[in-house]
């Protein structure tokens, strides 16, 4: 086994109280054991271990806010580094994938002349998919485009993770026996209705990938972009010698940012209305995004777009951060007179993103922020309905997507073995 990685299982404690596990991993994966399993060279195994809670290791490894979830809560963090859980992890399931371990089946007799079909082919879908498959069900996932991954395959830049790594990681579920339909698009050439008469359950998980708008003037000139839209389909405009401001402080900025100065950008300018410390993107994205000359305007919130046919400025006022009463953070109020004006090419919102429009077409309850409405147990307002992921509009990340599919799977085996 590699040197590195040796030192770095052996660096774990194997604490009897697993904070990573219990308190940092959305999927509760067994960590200190998998770890343990490493240590001790015997790889199968550790694979083994985290097969019983997610079957996307060499994804999750790579691109999980580990800082905010296990290693943020890791015991070897408080007096120095974190464990380097997700290096582990991604160690694990690359191993898996070179020596083309399976996931392991546990057939259920009684589940087997049951149908499941999934909608949308993102890590809800694949995740919940595998579960089923795992005991036997016949599962049958309904996708738009022609390739599975959702927001694996054209969300996150493959600079962060490569396609290799993502079609390996599929294939391996699609190994279950899973089948799947693509160029099916639910409220186009697919209905719910149709769905719900054929199979025992449906699963929905079709994300959320529409971008918030700010709403501010100009917004609707040629040169403004969602970078959601943007990344999904790819159409970018040329970036050579061009200023591109970036509005966001999350993720999807920094990964629009590095994208477009790939893409050859003169100056990439990521804007954010508060400071640094506040930004929810990941502390490495940030670091990385800075050696790549990305530059960054803190405590600056967009007024305007200016220009006539295409952007030609953006107009900006200063914050400060003040204690709002019930805030837990600090909030960020224009300082008045403060406003200037910079020259832009493009200006890219990444505010955060929501579902379709003609979701409420689905007859199904929704959230007041037009989400689909779902139960603890991931029910939907049809009993044969469950979904789960990005459109219940929770915690938007793989990780939570990959557990609510894992836990729809659940009760999704309780209601159609009653
Ligand atoms: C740029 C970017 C970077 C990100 N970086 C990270 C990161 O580093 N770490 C992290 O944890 N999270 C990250 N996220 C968030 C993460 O990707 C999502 O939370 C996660 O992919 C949600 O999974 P999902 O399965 O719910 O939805 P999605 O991944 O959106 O998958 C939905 C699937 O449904 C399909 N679909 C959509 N509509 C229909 C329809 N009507 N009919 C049939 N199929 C349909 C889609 O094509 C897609 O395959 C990032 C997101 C973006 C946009
Ligand atoms: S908290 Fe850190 S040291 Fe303790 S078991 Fe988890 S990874 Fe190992």
């Amino acid at each position: 086994m590699n040197e590195a990685i040796k030192q770095k299982s052996e660096y774990c404690l194997n604490c009897k109280l697993k904070p990573c596990k219990n308190k940092g991993c959305p999927l509760e994966n067994d960590i200190p054991e998998f770890i343990k399993q490493v240590k001790e060279n015997n790889l199968e195994k550790a694979y083994e271990i985290l097969c019983k809670t997610t079957v996307l290791p060499a994804i999750c490894g790579r691109i999980c806010p580990h800082e905010k979830q296990c290693q943020g809560s890791c015991i070897r963090g408080i007096k120095g580094e974190p464990v380097s859980i997700g290096e582990l992890e991604a160690y694990v399931g690359d191993y898996a994938i070179e020596h083309n371990l399976k996931i392991e089946k546990q057939i259920d007799e009684k589940l087997k002349n049951k149908k499941v079909a999934i909608v949308g082919g993102g890590p809800a879908g694949l995740t919940c998919s595998a579960f089923l498959a795992k005991c036997g069900i016949d599962v049958t996932i309904y996708e738009r485009y022609d390739f599975l991954g959702g927001l694996l395959s054209y969300g996150i830049p493959d600079f962060r993770l490569p396609r290799e790594v993502i079609k390996n990681s599929i294939q391996k579920i699609l190994d279950l026996g899973i089948n799947v339909k693509y160029n099916q698009k639910l409220g186009e050439n697919l209905k719910l209705e149709d769905l719900t008469k054929t199979y025992d359950a449906v699963f929905l998980a079709f994300g959320a990938n529409i971008p918030i708008k700010l709403n501010v003037q100009g917004e609707n000139l040629k040169g403004v972009f969602g970078a959601n839209e943007l990344l999904e389909k790819k159409n970018h405009p040329n970036y050579n010698g061009k200023i591109v401001f970036v509005n966001g402080g999350g993720n999807v900025a920094i990964d629009a940012a590095r994208t477009m100065k790939k893409m050859g950008a003169e100056k990439v300018i990521v804007t954010y209305r508060r400071s640094r410390e506040q930004m929810p993107a990941e502390k490495k994205e940030i670091e990385d995004a800075i050696k790549e000359k990305i530059e960054f305007l803190y405590q600056n919130n967009i007024v305007k777009i200016n220009g006539t046919e295409k952007v030609e400025s953006i107009e900006l006022i200063k914050t400060k951060l003040i204690q709002k009463e019930g805030e837990t953070r600090l909030s960020p109020v224009n300082i008045e007179g403060s406003n200037y004006v910079l020259n832009a090419d493009y200006v890219v919102m990444a505010l955060g993103s929501k579902t379709e429009e003609n979701i409420n077409k689905l007859g199904l309850e929704l959230t007041p922020r037009q989400y689909i409405k779902i139960e603890e147990n991931f029910r939907t307002s049809n009993e044969k309905v469950f979904a789960g992921g990005d459109l219940a509009g929770e915690k938007k990340t793989v990780a939570w997507a990959a557990q609510n599919g894992r836990e729809a799977a659940k009760e999704i085996i309780k209601y159609i073995s009653k």
